[in-house]
């Protein structure tokens, strides 16, 4: 019985936990609502890994940027690049999210005792990002300060270089321990979805269910519009090359990413499709597209957008002005430091929602249908990475044309970039 259980991949077992908790929760009524203690654990949970996990891997992903100083200008036009798609991303979710209204009708706000914040000014909220003391944003938790705290600390390590070695170690290997341990409080997320499932249908019924149809409507139609309108369309106005070339180009690419949710797995691919199909040369592809499966994210913001926007709503919160800009601001820092593996924009979720006083328990409803939404974020993830490679690689005349036309194969000597 256990192995048979072991078997089943790890979404399985949590699409599982989420369609037994639905009908637990019906059956059952409201004495389902004793199963909530399971999916407060997994939120206990989850909010022990934050702090550690974005702290470690976000000191490590800057800590081991060598590339940075060698290849400062592309690296600096690469980085300018990926913020500004993210930002627009998380936008294009943030907007469909106002617009669909997934959250609104379910109204779980009875089921925790929100206390809405009122929000300081933008400006105000800006200056708070840089920490007075670091030690205790850590202890508080104030996860802009953090992020903050960490990619200085980060930029520092490597500018220290030889003599900081140490340190940067130490720091990889806390982010190693916390990936591992991430992993086991992950393979708990069947029995944390199921409580919470059993407990938000006891009380609320089948409107959840209309509920998170709407978040992946969301997330889906957000994904195309951003991949074809943001991406293609910066594709055909910075370059003048056709999109629909380049969308045919890493074909492949997107379908791998949508399969397997990890675009850091689906790097050879992408590496593949963006120099044999697009002509893009080794020397930006190699560059670009590893960073860019480390910290471009755009599928993943544009869902934090929707999913932000959904938790809200569940628990009657209205959101301020600044508190959207927050939002844009959390998720593209912290989509720096999340890890292109299946999952780990659901921790980014936690992470973006405690940014702005919204209840965790929105991330695990969200979490039992968070491998079909993982799909679509991470194929639009690789598409940013790819789009991006062709805009740098333009700009710095390192993209073979008639490769990219179809005209040559980037084998073929006569058709290289000079
Ligand atoms: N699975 C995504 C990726 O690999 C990350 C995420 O969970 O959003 O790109």
């Amino acid at each position: 019985m256990f192995s048979a259980w072991r078997n089943f991949p790890l979404w399985q077992k949590i699409m599982g936990g989420l369609v037994l908790g639905l009908v637990v929760g019906l059956v059952f009524g409201e004495s389902a609502a004793m199963l909530k203690p399971l999916g407060d654990l997994f939120i206990n949970m989850i909010k022990m890994l934050i702090v550690p996990l974005i702290f470690s891997s976000l000191v490590v992903g800057l800590a081991s940027m060598d590339d940075m100083t060698k290849m400062s200008r592309v690296g600096g036009k690469t980085f300018l690049i990926y913020l500004m798609t993210t930002a627009l991303a998380i936008s294009i979710g943030l907007g469909l999210g106002s617009f669909l209204e997934p959250g609104v009708g379910i109204s779980l706000e009875g089921a925790k005792a929100v206390s809405v914040k009122e929000a300081p000014p933008l400006i105000q909220t800006l200056l708070n990002i840089v920490p007075k003391n670091p030690v205790a944003s850590l202890s508080s938790g104030n996860i802009l300060q953090i992020i903050f705290f960490a990619i200085i600390l980060g930029i520092s390590i490597n500018m220290a270089g030889e003599k900081a070695k140490p340190l940067a170690q130490l720091f990889e290997a806390i982010a190693e321990i916390m990936y591992k341990m991430t992993a086991l409080v992950i393979s708990f997320a069947p029995f944390g979805v199921f409580g919470l499932m059993a407990w938000v249908t006891s009380v609320y019924g089948l409107d959840v269910l209309v509920s998170l149809g709407k978040v992946v409507i969301g997330v889906y139609l957000g994904c195309l519009i951003h991949a074809f309108f943001v991406l293609g369309g910066s594709v055909f106005v910075l370059t003048k090359l056709n999109p629909l070339t380049f969308f045919k180009g890493i074909l492949s690419a997107q379908t791998v990413a949508f399969t397997t949710t990890s675009s850091s797995g689906t790097l050879p691919v992408t590496m593949t499709c963006v120099q044999k199909e697009l002509g893009v040369s080794k020397s930006v592809s190699s560059f670009v597209l590893p960073l860019g499966a480390t910290i471009n994210m755009d599928g993943t913001a544009l869902y934090q957008g929707v999913c932000a926007l959904f938790v809200a709503q569940a628990f009657g919160i209205e959101l301020t002005f600044a508190q959207y800009g927050t939002i844009i601001m959390t998720s593209t820092l912290a989509s720096i430091g999340t890890a292109g593996v299946p999952g780990a924009g659901l921790i980014m979720l936690s992470l973006v929602l405690t940014s702005v006083g919204l209840p965790l328990e929105g991330v695990a409803i969200i979490a039992g249908i968070d491998r079909i939404l993982d799909m679509a974020r991470t194929a639009v993830n690789v598409t940013g990475d790819a789009a991006v490679s062709v805009l740098i690689a333009k700009s710095e005349n390192e993209i073979d044309e008639n490769v990219y036309n179809g005209i040559g194969s980037a084998e073929d000597p006569s058709v290289q970039a000079a």
